[in-house]
């Protein structure tokens, strides 16, 4: 690798490489859909951004490297690190680079790339906005606010989540106030306010440059990227989200104001598809982080910004919200309309709550119609109003209400389309009282999920704020947190409390919350008592410590269920276990008064 002109510039890839290697259970991942050949795992290394940027230190000491992505942008300042359980620096200081872009950052990054090459220095840029940089002193800073020392946060929860406030409150364009984090007397991490949201022409153009589309063809050879097959033939239509849940680390990315491309560059992009060989009519999606979001919330955050200290959705709609879908279904129409289109799917989430608050059913009516491959996946997350307020989604009513109108329209259509709903146990807020009342959702709708989601705490989230210091940032009040493997893998379990391995824990949890009402055989249990088949276990043991005896053999409990499975009689048949030990293997009863009276009849 040869000394580039400028910078270099580091990223650690599409995804956090944590968050890429490891499941939430910390097990590292065995495939990887980012990497050529796609069973393999590991191509990249952990903190990927941190890893880079130092091996280029090492060999390029005086090259400015420059940061950004995924990564870098929700590491920006000191934040909670599950994987280690500690607080880390600002990922600024542990790559060694110069300087930090977050956010989407196109535009930053032109304008620091301009600063760079007409000669000023990589110290001297300290004015771009969203960029982080190092300072020594906060002498020039104006109008700044100071947060929470990094060596505050580490010992003081309340400040960790009070520094979280501060953040989440500054990541709007026309608000944002200049942020500084301090390490010690003379080291600061200083984050310049994000940068402007991008009009409608600069998003146009930037989606309208003569991308690849698809993966290098070096990888051909290794099985292709798995990734592109989901990407390839899907559009990009807009991206910031005002939805606001708390697990989501988007508002710190892209931020709340929504952005979004014109109708004739969307389907300018979806005419190319047809010339492509890999195309076979199918549009995969047409959306961003929130599909049916197009245009901002209300018409006032435009001059004021987005509220700092309200939601646009919780815990109920604001009434300056405005709802529309105009214009999306006019682009989704225009692109069902291309000669060669066969089907334009919706694949990005849809916010239920603000569909079912859009008086005009003509979006609701087209999307089922038109634009669901066989199942319409959404996100209520939950059914407990505790844990739904922590996870700051709207109220079960308003779910309930969607799948009543899903189920009619679909009535009305004649189509079989299922509704999927994504469901997350463990979230900050949910006890086992919570984990049972989704339980018995899912016990009255029928529905046993494939999967579930336990929560993830990754950086720049309410949700881990509270997940690591058991306070809710937006109150500053105590939260319940699950955080020992049992009880997240009790929460686990009660949502599918079908699942025969997840018997033992099901009942445990069940005992443990007192709800022993739903053990047995009612309507309304989630599982029956397990009587009959441990007296069989009991019989099984009894017959095999007989033998044992016998035999003089060993062995443990386990080994004992093991050879009873295993265990086969003359000739190679296998013996039931159901049948028990011929006559003259059996355990001699005990003599009672009842087997005395017996024989003598
Ligand atoms: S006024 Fe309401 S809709 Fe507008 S930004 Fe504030 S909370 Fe959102």
């Amino acid at each position: 690798m040869g000394e580039p002109k400028h910078a270099f510039l580091v990223t650690g890839g599409n995804i956090d490489s944590m968050v890429n290697h490891y499941s939430v259970t910390k097990k590292r991942r065995k495939e990887d859909a980012y990497t050529p050949g796609g069973n393999v795992a590991g191509k990249r290394p952990d903190r990927a951004t941190i890893v880079y940027s130092n091996l280029i230190r090492q060999s390029f000491k005086g090259v400015p490297i420059i940061i950004g992505g995924i990564e870098a942008s929700l590491r920006r300042m000191a934040h909670y690190d599950y994987w280690s359980d500690q607080v880390k620096r600002s990922i600024l200081l542990d790559s060694q680079a110069n300087l930090l872009v977050y956010g989407m950052a196109e535009k930053s990054i032109i304008e620091v790339a301009d600063a760079l090459s007409s000669g000023i220095g990589i110290e001297h840029i300290t004015y771009v906005k969203g960029t982080c940089y190092k300072a020594t002193s906060t002498k020039d800073l104006y109008d700044a606010v100071i947060l929470p020392s990094y060596k505050t946060i580490r010992q003081n929860n309340e400040d960790y989540a009070r520094s979280f406030k501060a953040q989440a409150q500054n990541t709007d364009s026309i608000t944002a106030k200049t942020l500084v984090e301090p390490y010690s007397d003379r080291e600061f991490v200083v984050q310049l306010p994000p940068k402007s949201i991008l009009t409608q022409s600069e998003f146009d153009r930037i989606y309208g440059l003569p991308y690849e589309r698809n993966y290098h063809p070096s990888y051909e050879a290794l099985g292709g990227v798995a990734a592109i097959q989901e990407v390839k033939f899907s559009i990009i239509a807009n991206r910031g989200c005002f939805g606001g849940c708390n697990f989501c680390a988007l508002t710190f990315h892209q931020g709340r104001t929504m952005q979004s491309r014109s109708e004739s560059s969307i389907v300018r992009e979806a005419e190319a598809f047809v010339w492509d060989n890999d195309f076979k009519g199918y549009i995969h999606d047409v959306g961003g982080p929130t599909a049916n979001f197009r245009k901002p919330s209300c018409r006032m955050q435009l001059k004021n910004g987005v509220c700092k200290n309200k939601q646009c959705l919780f815990p109920e709609k604001c009434k300056n919200l405005e709802v529309d879908h105009s214009e999306y279904v006019g682009i989704l129409r225009k692109l069902r309309k291309i000669p060669k289109v066969k089907k334009v799917f919706v694949r990005s989430g849809i916010r239920f709550d603000y569909l079912m608050y859009d008086k005009d059913p003509t979006f609701f009516n087209e999307l089922t119609e038109h634009h669901i491959s066989g199942q319409l996946k959404v996100a209520p997350e939950h059914v407990d109003h505790c844990a739904l307020s922590y996870m700051g989604k709207p109220d079960h009513t308003v779910y309930s209400g969607f799948t009543r109108r899903y189920d009619k329209r679909n009535k009305q259509i004649d189509k079989k389309q299922f509704l999927v709903p994504y469901l997350m146990s463990s979230h900050p807020g949910s006890d086992l009282h919570s984990a049972i009342k989704l339980a018995e959702y899912l016990r009255d709708i029928g529905h046993q999920p494939q999967q579930v989601q336990d929560f993830y705490p990754t950086p720049a989230t309410a949700s881990t704020t509270m997940y690591y210091t058991g306070i809710d940032p937006r109150t500053m009040k105590e939260v319940f947190v699950a955080k020992t493997s049992k009880e997240k893998a009790m929460q686990r379990a009660l949502i599918q409390f079908k699942k025969a391995q997840n018997y033992d824990l099901v009942k445990e949890a069940l005992v443990a919350a007192g709800r022993e009402d739903l053990i047995g055989n009612g309507s309304k249990c989630l599982i029956k008592e397990k009587t009959g088949r441990s007296q069989r276990n009991q019989d099984a043991d009894l017959y095999l410590s007989s033998l044992k005896k016998k035999k003089g053999v060993g062995g443990g409990s386990d080994n004992k269920q093991k050879s009873l499975k295993k265990s086969k009689g003359p000739g190679g048949q296998k013996k039931s276990p159901a049948k028990g030990p011929s006559k003259s293997e059996r355990p001699r009863k005990k003599k009672t008064i009842r087997n005395v009276h017996k024989k003598k009849k």
